[in-house]
């Protein structure tokens, strides 16, 4: 007997769209043995398994995840300038277990869609009805010369929540005053597009306290970036940014941003037109779909193509690709939209395994917040539809929407609060 109630299933899912589903819904009958595999225990891959569970507990749910801990790039660059402490970024997975989740802690080495099975690092295969894979990105660390996974030891790019944040932290603080921070910044599409800049201010904000003749630069592949003409605004407000003094300087592709090498003994970033010597560099490479999905073949070029009312994958029947791994154009890589997208996954998988039909007109949202300074926070809200025809994801004109410029100096503070309190609220609904 089903415990699914039709309320909540649409509540949970934010879908409007059971219309087909509608009049048996509650009266469901499951069939038993149906299992799920759970590919990445991050964002997507968390909240697909509690809510897979909480909406039809008759369904097996196996999350695999490789770190024995999720650690949350999520608000990791208050680690970096000392406002949080790791403890309150790192996660356990006893909250999934609780829903009936099992957590397996081990690294998937392949997913076979023809025999239906996932098998891991550890010796296990796992069977699935249907495996949901969400591994988060992967480097191209060819793309820099000089860079790789070694050098990431000493120039960190700290784009993994965990210890390479706290390399980052260790070389800021151990910085002289006076100092420069090179940061650079990745080509489109990255996860979390204002993430570079939100560090570099992040960076400043501790700067300005503790070492104010510093400077903070970044490198950009690009010549413009999200929330850009409020980054600006911030920067000039709190760090001179447009004068002399500024404590951050941002270097445009087209000004000759681009970095091409990293000279690791030398500690310095070759570009097209200029060397840049740094005290602290901080490379954030450009970046592909999570190695599993190479393996798996679930890729086209450096993401994993899927439907966009299922999130299925367009390459293999039954596997379906979340978050930061998916082509999910034109929604963000950011946490809250590959949250949004395993609520609709999981409505699509529930409703095939259920043999009912798939919920029409899904809903995704997205906000990002980023924190600029003590009580200076500015955010982009986003909701959006499906284009079906297209088989993509567009924005809903006037839903969503963005901090305005020049607004009063306690709407910025209200956005530092808000921020902390989507992160509690998301880590929750993930995990908790
Ligand atoms: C500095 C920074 C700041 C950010 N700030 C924000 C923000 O303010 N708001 C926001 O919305 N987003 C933010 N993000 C983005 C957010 O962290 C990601 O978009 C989100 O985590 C994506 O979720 P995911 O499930 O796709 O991947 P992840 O959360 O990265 O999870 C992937 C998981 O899969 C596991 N995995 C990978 N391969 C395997 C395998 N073969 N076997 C087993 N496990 C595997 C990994 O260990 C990992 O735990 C930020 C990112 C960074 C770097």
């Amino acid at each position: 007997m089903s415990n699914i109630k039709r309320r909540d299933f649409i509540r949970i899912t934010g879908t409007a769209a059971l219309a087909g589903v509608a009049a048996g819904f509650p009266s469901l009958v499951l069939g038993a043995g149906r299992q799920v595999v759970v590919v990445g225990g991050g964002v997507g891959g968390c909240t697909a398994a509690k809510y897979l569970r909480k909406l039809d507990p008759s369904i097996k749910v196996i999350l695999v995840e490789a770190e024995p801990k999720y650690h949350s790039c999520f608000l990791s660059n208050e680690y970096v300038s000392g406002e949080r402490t790791m403890e309150s970024l790192t996660f356990g997975y006893d909250g999934l277990a609780k829903h009936g989740v099992t957590v397996v802690n081990d690294r998937v080495t392949a997913i076979e869609p023809d025999k239906k099975q996932v098998r891991t690092a550890g010796g296990h295969r796992f069977s699935y009805d249907a495996c949901i894979v969400s591994p988060g990105v992967d480097f191209k660390w060819e793309a820099i010369d000089g860079y790789s996974e070694k050098v990431a030891d000493t120039i960190p790019h700290a784009w993994y929540g965990g210890p390479q944040t706290e390399i980052l932290r260790r070389q800021v603080r151990a910085m002289p005053d006076g100092g420069v921070v090179a940061i650079v910044a990745p080509p489109n599409p990255f996860k979390c597009p204002p993430g570079p800049y939100e560090r570099a201010s992040q960076i400043a904000m501790y700067c300005k306290r503790e070492k104010p003749r510093s400077k903070i630069m970044i490198l950009d592949y690009k010549d413009a970036f999200t929330k850009q003409d409020l980054f600006i605004q911030g920067w000039s407000r709190l760090y001179g940014y447009g004068t002399n003094y500024s404590m951050i300087e941002w270097v445009s592709a087209a000004a000759g941003g681009k970095v091409e090498a990293v000279d690791p003994k030398a500690g310095t970033l070759i570009g097209l037109v200029d060397e840049f010597k740094a005290d602290v560099i901080n490379i954030i490479p450009p970046q592909k779909a999570g190695q599993i999905a190479f393996q798996a073949d679930l890729v086209d070029g450096d993401w994993c193509p899927v439907d966009k009312k299922t999130f299925e994958s367009t390459r293999h029947a039954d596997i379906y690709v979340l978050g930061d791994a998916s082509d999910a154009a034109h929604m963000p890589k950011s946490a809250y939209a590959a949250n949004s997208q395993a609520k609709v996954c999981i409505a699509a998988i529930i409703a095939r395994l259920n043999g009912m039909t798939i919920p029409a007109d899904p809903s995704y949202v997205n906000t990002c917040y980023s924190i600029l300074g003590e009580d200076y926070g500015i955010s982009v809200a986003g909701v959006y539809r499906l284009d079906e025809e297209r088989n993509m994801i567009v924005g809903i004109e006037g839903a969503g929407g963005l901090t305005p410029m020049d607004t009063a100096p306690q709407f910025l503070a209200r956005e530092v609060t808000y921020a902390h309190s989507w992160f509690e609220n998301l880590i929750h609904d993930m995990m908790g």
